[in-house]
């Protein structure tokens, strides 16, 4: 027989998800309503405007994807790429190198800026590459890699590539609702991110975005989307429009919860959360590094809410990790890659991102110590 679910009652400080309000789950447990009831049609008009205000742009096309991040990324790079158009794309940690296989699988032909894990892409960079390519169609960048915990500029080089009549995209999975991120004003051209990390909602949905001169790129291409779910001419419709067709059922208690999470972040303020996740982090990052942890990235460029620090000497990484999951129900994440065995992923995100959690964490530390 199958037991009842019945799961630990976990402290959420990984690299995703994290910690939901009991408000998102109330939420999550609404009873059902049909996906084209008029009153989820309404719900869908009030996440669409949400989201607009929480990316910070006034983006027409804007909408949530009925999939997680990642399906978010395949939407911007399926969409605006055709098989022999040119993208360059920064890779320094996982999710470039994610990025990469998709541009590839679409036929186009990509030129690489790789960088050591933890370090970013800089505008001297950028420069290089368009010398070999000066014409792109797109830039790609991680706003915040996961994999790395490192924060990458991206209005300095949004004009480069502008000037040099490409578009510019961006991956903020990590980065939204947590530090700064201004889509009109940096001019970001196709933007997508996920509901897990700072808006701490389920995983499981990709809020996108797309500028004027990304729909122009859409309504120009010469062949049809390899992908029919991710076709962004037949799901556009669905999220908004006069005319609201079928195009596939929407996660409707997703959804439910994805609204009172972006409530939540309206309710705190935006600008008021990036400074409390940079505040947490202060906190933190001062007393781990009392304990000997040292951060992988430099001061300048880390990320306030994903902190990737390598053990004091002579710890068993995983040994610990597990430790902390089993007797004290606190989760952290391990390296990838290169990093795995040798550092952790502190997440502090949305929900998980209290003096409380940086307490409970710190604590275990130094009890497993004793
Ligand atoms: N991009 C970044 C920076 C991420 O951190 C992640 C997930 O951790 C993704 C993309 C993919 O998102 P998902 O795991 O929701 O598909």
């Amino acid at each position: 027989m199958y037991t009842e679910l019945n799961t630990s009652n976990r402290i959420l400080m990984g690299p995703g998800p994290s910690d939901a309000h009991p408000r998102v789950l109330k939420a999550m447990s609404t009873p059902l309503i049909g996906h084209l009831d008029p009153e989820f049609v309404s719900i869908m008009d009030e996440v669409k405007s949400m989201v607009q205000k929480t990316f910070l742009t006034q983006n027409h096309l804007t909408f949530v994807v009925s999939a997680p991040g990642s399906a978010g990324m395949e939407t911007c790079l399926v969409n605006l790429l055709e098989p022999g158009d040119e993208i360059i794309i920064g890779v320094n940690g996982v999710f470039g190198g994610r990025m990469t296989d998709i541009a590839e699988r679409c036929g186009a032909k990509v030129h690489k800026i790789e960088k050591q894990w933890g370090d970013i892409i800089t505008v001297e960079d950028v420069k290089k590459v368009l010398n070999i390519c000066p014409k792109p169609k797109l830039l790609a960048l991680v706003h915040a890699e996961t994999s790395t915990g490192a924060l990458q500029p991206i209005k300095e080089i949004s004009d480069l590539v502008h000037n040099a009549g490409g578009m510019l995209m961006v991956d903020a999975v990590t980065s939204y609702c947590g530090v700064e991120l201004r889509v009109d004003d940096w001019d970001i051209d196709a933007i997508y991110t996920g509901t897990q990390k700072c808006l701490s909602a389920p995983p499981g949905l990709s809020p996108v975005s797309f500028s004027d001169r990304a729909v122009q790129a859409l309504e120009n291409r010469k062949t049809k989307v390899q992908s029919w779910f991710l076709d962004l001419s037949l799901v556009k419709n669905y999220w908004g429009g006069s005319k609201r067709a079928y195009h596939h059922t929407a996660p409707v208690s997703s959804v439910f919860a994805l609204r009172e999470s972006l409530r939540i972040v309206l309710e705190e303020g935006l600008e008021s959360r990036w400074e409390r996740h940079n505040a947490v982090h202060q906190v933190l990052k001062a007393k781990l590094e009392k304990l000997g942890f040292k951060y992988l990235v430099e001061e300048q460029h880390r990320l306030p809410n994903l902190n990737s620090v390598f053990l004091p000497n002579g710890n068993d990484e995983a040994l610990i990790r597990n430790k902390l999951l089993k007797d004290y129900n606190i989760e952290v994440g391990g390296g990838l890659g290169d990093f795995a065995g040798k550092i952790w992923r502190i997440g502090i995100m949305g929900e998980s991102c209290t003096l409380n959690h940086v307490n409970m964490l710190i604590s275990a530390l130094e009890d497993m110590n004793e």
